[in-house]
């Protein structure tokens, strides 16, 4: 397998933005993917797993150690009544498979960007679905090769939260999903839905990483509605933006650095506090 130096990310990522990856590889093979891992542990570099990369910043310069992207893990196979997807397959592959076979459990996710290892990672959720409640089994390795199943129970997840979180060395590289049937008319109109509202909120109009910062469910305070009651709506720093249309997503409205939306982040936790008592915990995965 190649190793590359020198990759520029801001292309593989939706914001658009960041420096590049000292090494760089895409297994497409598990067994790629372990002699990349190994060559790393040899070698003592950092090790950055990338799905879609619509969920992480990149900082400006150079990112030491080896990216892995894994959009080229994506095979799909049915056993008994699990659906095993590679983790590089993007959601949209993915719906619109279903959509064709008519497999319904994933329509909340039309137009959701990034991996199903992304997803599976981050437990993605929207329209008060979310991927926990399709994954039934995970296939990791972790950093020195070792493979082993998960099953949903030991995945803990909650709220845009999973295991992998705790465990930046295990690898998703295979995910097991249980989904239903359905008539493909019926999944197709059920994801389209979702996909067009996406796209009638603005969503895809400038790169982003969406959602900046979590909701807080438990008090019934949405990161968006805090942040425009604090008046930031469209408050901008070099190139981000606090987006016009949705106050939790910060934009790239062309010409952003990693430090434009650092700084932006700060500005928006630091004035949430003062404002409001309200601590906003981060979504956007942020790696420098
Ligand atoms: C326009 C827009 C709308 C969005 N809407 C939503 C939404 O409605 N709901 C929502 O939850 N999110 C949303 N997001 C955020 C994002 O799409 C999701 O979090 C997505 O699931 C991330 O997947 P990804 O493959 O892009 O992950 P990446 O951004 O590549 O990675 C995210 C994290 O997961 C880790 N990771 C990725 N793949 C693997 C793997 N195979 N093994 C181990 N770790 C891995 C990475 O290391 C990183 O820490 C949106 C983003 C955009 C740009």
């Amino acid at each position: 397998m190649t190793i590359q130096s020198h990759i520029p990310l801001a292309p593989l990522t939706t914001f658009r933005i960041g420096g590049e990856a000292e090494f760089f590889c895409e297994p497409r093979s598990v067994e790629e993917l372990r002699e990349g891992l190994l060559l790393a542990q040899e070698k003592g570099w950092r090790v950055i797993i990338l799905g879609g990369g619509s969920n992480i910043l990149f900082a400006d310069g150079l990112i030491q150690g080896l990216v892995v992207s894994m959009r080229a893990l994506k095979g799909l196979r049915e056993e008994s009544d699990i659906l095993w997807v590679g983790a590089g397959m993007s959601m949209d592959e993915l719906n619109s498979w279903a959509e064709k076979e008519g497999r319904s459990g994933l329509e909340w996710s039309g137009g959701l960007p990034g991996t199903v290892g992304g997803a599976t990672y981050m437990n993605a959720r929207a329209y008060q679905h979310e991927m926990s409640e399709v994954v039934k089994a995970v296939r990791v390795m972790d950093f020195s090769g070792r493979e082993f199943l998960l099953q949903r129970e030991e995945i803990h997840y909650r709220y845009k939260y999973s295991v992998f979180m705790d465990h930046e060395d295990w690898v998703i590289v295979e995910v097991g999903l249980g989904l239903g049937f359905a008539s493909p008319e019926e999944v197709r109109t059920k994801t389209e839905a979702c996909r067009k509202d996406r796209e009638e909120k603005g969503q895809y109009l400038y790169p982003s990483a969406g959602c900046a910062f979590k909701n807080d469910y438990s008090r019934n305070l949405p990161a968006g509605k805090v942040i425009d009651e604090v008046g930031l709506k469209g408050f901008r720093i070099g190139g981000a933006e606090v987006y016009q249309r949705h106050a939790n997503f910060i934009v790239n409205t062309g010409k952003a650095t990693a430090d434009d939306v650092l700084r932006l982040l700060e500005k928006v936790e630091e004035e949430v506090y003062k404002k409001t008592g309200v601590r906003l915990e981060r979504e956007v995965r942020v790696i420098k």
